[in-house]
């Protein structure tokens, strides 16, 4: 699998229904603050060389498919990152990335299972912009 787009993975124990919902809302926060789009990485089914880069949750040795891939991103030089780092060097997104405007409803979608950069409701109603943050650098 390829991305058009520079996309996060987001890695960590998947396997119960909290923990699953914990990274979920990682991805969310990494997606908005990082301005990219993020995915959490379910199962083995990702190579990590697809990634921009990794958020490489606390809960990842838990897990032996996150272990597995934690271990593949290290390997590699690519950029991972802790929750604590994510949190500490980026700020929430203000903006829409679409429109640019300020607005408090500027926020990660998910489409397809893929968190989307912070978009106003406008943009993200608009099935264009679907399209356009698809080609979105
Ligand atoms: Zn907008």
């Amino acid at each position: 699998m390829t991305h058009a787009t520079p996309v996060v993975l987001v890695i960590g124990n998947t396997s119960t229904a909290d923990t699953l919902s914990d990274l979920t809302a990682l991805a969310f926060d990494a997606a908005d603050r990082l301005r990219l789009h993020a995915v959490v990485a379910v199962g083995m089914e990702h190579n990590v060389d697809d990634y921009a880069g990794v958020v490489l949750d606390p809960s990842w040795l838990d897990s032996t498919s996150a272990a597995v891939l934690g271990a593949e991103a290290m390997e590699r030089d690519m950029c991972v990152m802790t929750p604590e780092e994510l949190h500490a060097t980026f700020e929430p997104t203000r903006a829409c990335t679409h429109c640019g405007a300020v607005r408090p409803s500027a926020r990660p979608r998910l489409i397809g299972g893929t968190w989307t950069p912070s978009v106003c409701g406008g943009c993200a109603q608009a099935s264009a912009v679907h399209r356009s943050l698809a080609h979105a650098a």
